[in-house]
């Protein structure tokens, strides 16, 4: 399997090249250069598998420049019952009545960015050691993606990790979760200033090109096609676990799927498209809507940041969705002139109109709605009378846009994208106590903290990367 770039300007390569890249050269998106199908026999046949061995067959489809059976090490390493919290890996939590969440928050930051980033971690320093290098990586966190970063990286042979986080702007919960960690190439950076300088000066260190090769400097952001692909494995176990007991082999079930960055429905989609029975993906936004407007209207309007909300599902607090561009690339029959086309569009004016397609949005399964924060508050109140369950504000948006879409015989699983002890504020919010800790998670706040509080400032920054750099 090799990948070419949505906008048709990179030659084929094979997946390992692609890993250690962010962008393709032509300001495009890696996308294999055809979607696997899965049969229904294989689908039986993978019911049985424990979930790293359902990952290996997913991935080795995706994967063909890595030797099997280091695959199989790989995928065996991450999907481990020490790292996910017990044996299943993804558990099924049934609310009520045809509706379940899927478990994906389990690993060790309680997101389900661990699903994917713990195979990163795993899968970095093989192909690292591999080609006899290492990697700076750097990024910049709200939240979320820093610290599943952070617990994939640590400890971990070539890599380094340099995060940047807006001082003071995260929760103390997940403050505590990141700048805990002791590791020597973890290295978290508290900048004194918002989201946005972090992300200016991740793009200004990034694009000065001579540092960025001396220094061998790397990121790990939602567009890259390794985390995409190792939350298609998700899907599958999602569908299998809940059609278990129902004798027709190709039951449907639909999926829905708190969205910000478009990366974990994408997923959905790729699912979809290799066979998997999936009837809906139901896509859920809060009330920074892009992608609701999209599916509603046939238009994409990506918002400035300084119309994006301040929300209390903050991981879906995106402006523009950056793995769109490869959902686009298939509703265009991929055909990567009409997408680079569309995409020139989008930068001279702001906006693009694709409603013609719109009779093809639900052939792909794709069904939208919006959640703001009384629904999310009426929500996490609802489930908890109702089931006795605490759900976090992101995965309530879910439950909330997924509920007029629940139909009789189809399980509707909402994928669990985090657990509410991260977001505590809002359950007291709605509940009037804070959210349960997971064991192990107590006096998070109490350890000793390994943070550096730095200025705004580029230069001091890269000071920082030379000094710890691998
Ligand atoms: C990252 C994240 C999301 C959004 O996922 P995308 O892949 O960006 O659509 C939703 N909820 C939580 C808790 C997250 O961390």
């Amino acid at each position: 399997m090799r990948y070419l770039s949505t906008r048709g300007g990179m030659a084929p390569q094979p997946f390992t090249d692609v890993l250690l890249e962010g962008l393709a050269p032509d300001g495009g998106l890696a996308v294999p250069e055809a979607v696997p199908r899965v049969t229904p026999e294989q689908l039986q046949a993978w019911r049985s598998l424990s979930y790293a061995d359902l990952a290996y067959e997913v991935l080795k489809l995706f994967i063909t420049d890595i030797p099997e059976d280091d695959l199989r090490a790989l995928t065996r390493a991450t999907y481990r019952p020490e790292v996910f919290g017990g044996d299943v890996i993804v558990p099924l939590k049934p609310l009520k009545q045809g509706i379940a969440l899927l478990g994906l928050s389990e690993g060790p930051t309680l997101a389900f960015k661990d699903m994917a980033m713990q195979f990163l971690g795993n899968l970095f320093e093989y192909v690292l050691a591999r080609r006899g290098t290492t990697l700076n990586i750097l990024g910049a966190t709200s939240g979320d993606t820093g610290s599943a970063a952070e617990y994939a990286m640590r400890g971990k042979k070539g890599v380094a990790v340099f995060m940047l986080s807006p001082a003071g702007r995260m929760s103390a919960f997940q403050r505590a979760q990141m700048y805990s960690l002791q590791d020597a190439n973890i290295h978290n950076i508290a900048v004194r200033g918002v989201f946005d300088d972090c992300q200016d000066i991740v793009k200004a260190v990034s694009g000065d090109l001579a540092f960025k090769t001396t220094h061998r400097i790397g990121a790990v952001n939602s567009i890259n096609w390794a985390r995409i692909a190792a939350q298609v494995v998700y899907y599958f176990h999602g569908w299998r676990i809940a059609t278990e007991g129902a004798g027709d082999p190709m039951a449907q079930v639909s999926f829905a799927v708190p969205s910000g960055n478009f990366g974990n429905i994408l997923a959905g989609h790729v699912a979809r498209s290799m066979g998997l029975p999936i009837r809906r993906l139901v896509l859920a936004t809060n009330e920074n809507n892009v992608l609701e407007e999209f599916f509603r209207t046939g238009i994409y309007r990506p918002r400035a940041s300084s119309e994006t909300y301040e929300t209390s599902s903050p991981s879906m607090d995106i402006s523009k969705a950056s793995n769109f561009e490869r959902f686009v690339y298939d509703l265009l029959g991929r055909d990567p002139a009409r997408l680079k086309a569309l995409w020139d569009e989008l930068a001279a004016t702001g906006s693009f109109d694709l409603s013609a397609h719109k009779p093809q949005f639900a052939q792909y399964g794709f069904v939208s709605g919006t959640s703001t924060h009384a629904d999310r508050l009426d929500t996490i109140r609802r489930v908890h009378t109702e089931t006795g369950v605490v759900i976090d504000p992101h995965t309530a948006d879910g439950v909330k846009v997924a509920l007029p879409f629940v139909e009789p015989g189809v399980p509707m699983l909402v994928l669990e994208t985090a657990l509410p002890v991260k977001f505590s504020a809002t359950i007291e919010e709605a509940l009037g106590r804070p959210a349960p800790r997971p064991a192990g998670f107590e006096n998070i706040e109490q350890l000793p903290q390994r943070v550096q509080t730095v200025d705004a400032d580029v230069q001091t920054i890269k000071d920082l990367i030379a000094a710890g750099a691998v």
